[in-house]
């Protein structure tokens, strides 16, 4: 949706850039050319370390709620060498690039950088104005030109920032005792607009929320940790489902924005919700342990049983492999079908000692699909508890599914209520990026969405964290 609406090559030498800013600054419009604002959106920059490998992220929202709407970010090699003054033509190529990922446009576009306060006046907040036809704010940390005077202490505060006897900029107080930002216009809106806009999208922080949120994306990206919170695209989620996902589907998600949806859904419960340290397990043969003993009954229990192999130095394929059936089944008692579980675990052991000696690293030089085939023809063990091994323990990304899974994501409308496991298991490995820690956490959310809100009766859609899978952009 933000296509540039001026194109220019981009050079290569610092006098061809100078004389494209000059050039440029002619099409600056500093009046407000704004309309209604009613969506900002922030980029920021951060590059790999000691290298000119970087990336930009771009997070839209809601203004002046400061919902996210969508995010975007983009990697690459950046063309052109850090000159102070001329950073539009080391950082604009790759936020254009973020830009044009976005699928909804921009009222205003808030650049962690200068607009006209600059030694040209044409920095980058003016620049990727002029080049998108978005108006743009500059709003940086530090002074780039200028002078000024310490605005007062108070939240909301300003004083001039001078410089050649004309005022480029205004140092904005955004928090009380906390150093200024320098707010300047970029391009489509008068400074005395700039300084609303931006103190009304800061919230308890100094810098406003689109760029402080784009800050902390991009560094999500450049640290490849997003899988805390991935996506090249992400969509907000808005107006709430009905329980029985009747019309959801239609207005949730649609092939082209699966992966956004279900990224959009995992980032929301995992802010909501925080890491759950999914598997709890000391050891990955704890892990397995617990996989099978968890089938029909709550982790608690599990852990009794658990307890109880720990106390009496049980806990390992050789002293289970030992044990008699009717022993074992006495420790796992407090897990329920301690019979059945019993015989369900010495077959696995039996499996895990012939084939891999009872050792984890000996199985992870396998394949996942081999391993797989392998756990399934094992008596007792189906696709949940099979594919709970090869993730939580072995790390393979598998996506684990279960009932949880089914009924929160039919209730939004992704599948049938009675959709086949492996139906369900291949939509989200299809739709989602391969990542172990992604499935990892994403599953665990899921438990703990199904537990907390999302009961079996009808889910609490008020008070719940999902309640709204409207995606606007469609
Ligand atoms: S409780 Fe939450 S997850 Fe379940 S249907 Fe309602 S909004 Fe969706």
């Amino acid at each position: 949706m933000v296509e540039p609406v001026l194109k220019h090559r981009w050079p290569k030498s610092y006098k061809e850039a100078v004389r494209l800013q000059e050039r440029l600054r002619s099409r600056l419009i500093l009046g407000d050319r704004t309309g209604d604002v009613r969506i900002v959106a922030g980029a920021d920059v951060s590059y790999d370390k000691g290298s000119d490998y970087y990336h930009a992220a771009v997070v839209v929202l809601k203004f002046p709620e400061m919902e996210t709407i969508e995010e975007t970010h983009a990697s690459g090699k950046a063309p052109f060498p850090y000159i102070p003054g001329l950073l539009a033509f080391r950082e604009g190529p790759i936020v254009i690039k973020a830009l044009k990922k976005l699928k909804s446009r921009p009222d205003i576009l808030m650049i962690d950088g200068h607009g006209i306060a600059h030694p040209r006046g044409f920095g980058i907040a003016s620049h990727l104005g002029v080049l998108t036809g978005i108006p743009s704010i500059g709003c940086a940390k530090s002074v780039l030109v200028g002078e000024f005077r310490e605005p007062g202490a108070r939240r909301g505060a300003k004083s001039p920032l001078v410089y050649k006897g004309e005022e480029v900029g205004r140092a904005l107080r955004t928090k009380e005792k906390v150093k200024p930002v320098f707010v300047s216009a970029g391009h489509m809106v008068s400074l005395d607009t700039a300084c609303e806009i931006v103190i009304k999208c800061c919230t308890k922080y100094r810098l406003p929320e689109p760029t402080r949120r784009a800050h902390i994306l991009v560094n999500e990206v450049r640290r490849g940790t997003l899988t805390t919170g991935i996506s090249t695209s992400r969509i907000a989620l808005t107006s709430c489902p009905s329980p029985g996902g009747r019309g959801v589907k239609e207005a949730c998600h649609s092939e082209r924005s699966e992966e956004s949806a279900l990224l959009n859904i995992y980032n929301s419960l995992l802010a909501h919700y925080g890491p759950q340290h999914w598997w709890p397990g000391e050891t990955p043969f704890e892990v397995m342990v617990g996989a099978i003993l968890t089938q029909n009954t709550n982790w608690g229990n599990v852990e009794k049983a658990i307890s109880n192999l720990k106390r009496s130095d049980s806990l390992s394929p050789e002293a289970i492999n030992a044990m008699p059936e009717t022993t074992l089944a006495e420790l796992i008692k407090p897990s329920g079908y301690f019979n059945i579980k019993a015989k369900r675990l010495k077959s696995f052991i039996r499996y895990f000692v012939e084939n891999y000696n009872g050792k984890t690293e000996e199985m992870r030089k396998r394949s996942s699909a081999q391993i797989r085939r392998e756990l399934l023809s094992v008596s007792g063990i189906g696709p949940e508890t099979a594919d709970s091994i090869l993730l939580y323990s072995l790390e393979m990304p598998v996506f684990v599914v279960d009932a949880y899974t089914k009924r929160i994501f039919s209730r939004h409308g992704f599948f049938p209520p009675d959709s086949d496991y492996h139906d369900v298991q291949r939509f989200f490995m299809d739709s989602l990026p391969e990542d172990v820690k992604l499935y990892n956490e994403y599953h665990a959310l899921i438990v703990r969405l199904a537990k907390d809100r999302c009961v079996k009766k009808s889910g609490q859609c008020e008070l719940c964290i999902l309640a709204g899978c409207t995606n606007e952009a469609q």
